[in-house]
């Protein structure tokens, strides 16, 4: 059981007369965060997670997770650093690099803290003995932090210089294969991305520093967003505004059409089809039906899980209560009891000592959340609930021992309180929980779309 008066949550308190000095602009979410004790700010541009925010980062990451496995992805966790050298083959040092971190060891030897790693999983696959056309596509991915020394982080989680991502790289024998591969990863994204339930917008982007021959982006629509994203009202063509060239930013480049709506997008996921721009001349090869070693074409694949939650929260909530995705809220439901020295303590206890176990079978005792710190008053503890964002908060006050039916609060996030009595509240959470599975069971479509310029453009 998860009580409120065991969980560490260093709330920041802003004395009531304190000239509070903004020396950064802030997010709605980054702001939130903050205040309610759920993410720290470390060093510049670096953020500690505490335990009510790692919850959500967990269950993102088994939801990128559950999916990545659907569309035929297997697990693997690479070094943080990478051997400069790999990336000197690649020809990647030779652009800017101000924004990379190189550390070198006793020897004098310099890696790179690994902003991503195509080099590193591309050359893992030249080393190994060659495999056979029969064992791909091959998707192999991983979730672990990457490092980026920006010169503005800010926005907390949204742009940090340490970040969480999930990545996966993709290897087929031909650009065929691969592009059907990339379709595959691709629908595994759109679910993903319905699960979460926040708009998002799909567009086609420039291929930039990874390069490739195919690259698109899912935003979610932010005025804190650092993209210019276009839109054609006339055929629907949706793409960064980089990918429109910078005098073209007035012209569909699909239709020609000059009805195009702009929007800020936080960029959230990015998918490549990269070639052999690693494999050539890192040399990972396989061996095609004549024994012949041919080179592998790649895709890679990345989710900004960090940037993600940020993200989903300053989209959703509002200036003074978080607002999570369904499927990532930290808990499911809160339960208030009364005060300490109450009228209604005694009878109210009673209620609230049932009404855990009940609830605990409904949602689990892991996705419940007791508020237990019964010297605080209900309005003080509901308060904070509200500030938190929890999907149900159930509280047990003074109506609860009045009269043959007691009756309970319950507050839903971002809807007006209700008076329900304990079948209806429980009614509620099974209602909850029912539509979590649905979200979860969301199962691929059966026409995977392989012609992936079809799909280009494609806004929710
Ligand atoms: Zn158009």
């Amino acid at each position: 059981m998860n009580k409120a008066s065991r969980l560490f949550c260093p709330a920041l308190i802003i004395p009531k007369n304190a000239v509070v000095k903004q020396t950064e602009q802030l997010s709605v979410s980054q702001k939130l965060l903050t205040e309610l004790g759920l993410v720290k700010s470390g060093s510049n541009g670096t953020y500690q997670i505490m335990p009510i925010a790692q919850r959500a980062l967990d269950k993102c990451i088994n939801l990128v997770q559950r999916n990545m496995q659907e569309a035929g992805g297997q697990k693997i966790s690479l070094p943080v650093l990478t051997p400069t050298q790999l990336w000197k083959k690649t020809g990647r040092l030779d652009g800017d690099i101000s924004e990379f971190y190189m550390v070198r060891d006793r020897s004098g030897k310099q890696f790179l803290m690994s902003p991503t790693h195509e080099e590193a999983i591309t050359a893992m696959l030249a080393t190994t003995a060659p495999i056979s056309y029969r064992q791909l596509p091959l998707l192999l991915y991983q979730i672990g932090p990457k490092f980026r020394d920006e010169l503005k982080s800010r926005f907390g989680l949204m742009r940090a210089k340490e970040f969480l991502m999930k990545d996966m790289y993709t290897f087929d024998v031909s650009k065929e294969k691969a592009e059907l591969t990339y379709a595959t990863v691709s629908e595994a994204y759109e679910r993903f991305f319905r699960q979460l339930e926040v708009p998002f917008v799909k567009v086609e982007a420039a291929t930039g520093i990874m390069g490739g021959s195919l690259s698109h982006e899912y935003h979610y629509i932010s005025p804190v967003g650092e993209d210019t994203l276009l839109n054609c009202s006339s055929c629907g063509y949706a793409g960064n505004a980089e990918v429109f060239g910078e005098d073209a930013t007035s012209t569909c480049p699909n239709c020609q059409s000059t009805q195009l709506n702009r929007v800020r997008g936080v960029e959230v996921a990015h998918t490549f089809l990269l070639g052999d721009k690693y494999s050539k001349p890192l040399g990972a090869t396989y061996l095609n039906t004549s024994g012949k070693p041919e080179t592998l074409v790649m895709g890679c694949y990345g989710i900004g899980i960090t940037r993600i939650i940020a993200a989903a929260l300053e989209v959703l909530s509002t200036e003074h209560e978080l607002r999570w995705p369904t499927l990532l809220a930290p808990y499911d439901v809160c339960l208030i009891g009364p005060k300490q020295g109450s009228k209604e303590q005694v009878s109210g206890e009673r209620i609230e000592s049932d009404l855990l176990q009940q609830l605990t079978q409904v949602c689990g005792a892991e996705q419940l959340l007791h508020d237990d710190r019964k010297e605080l008053t209900i309005g003080k503890r509901l308060m904070e609930a509200k500030r938190l964002g929890h999907p149900l908060t159930v509280v047990v006050g003074a109506k609860a021992t009045q009269g043959e039916a007691p009756k309970l609060e319950l507050h839903a996030s971002g809807a007006e309180t209700v008076e329900l009595n304990i079948t209806e509240v429980l009614e509620r959470v099974a209602s909850h929980v029912r539509h979590k599975q649905q979200l979860l069971q969301q199962i691929p479509s059966s026409e995977t779309d392989v012609r992936v310029r079809q799909t280009v453009g494609h806004v929710y």
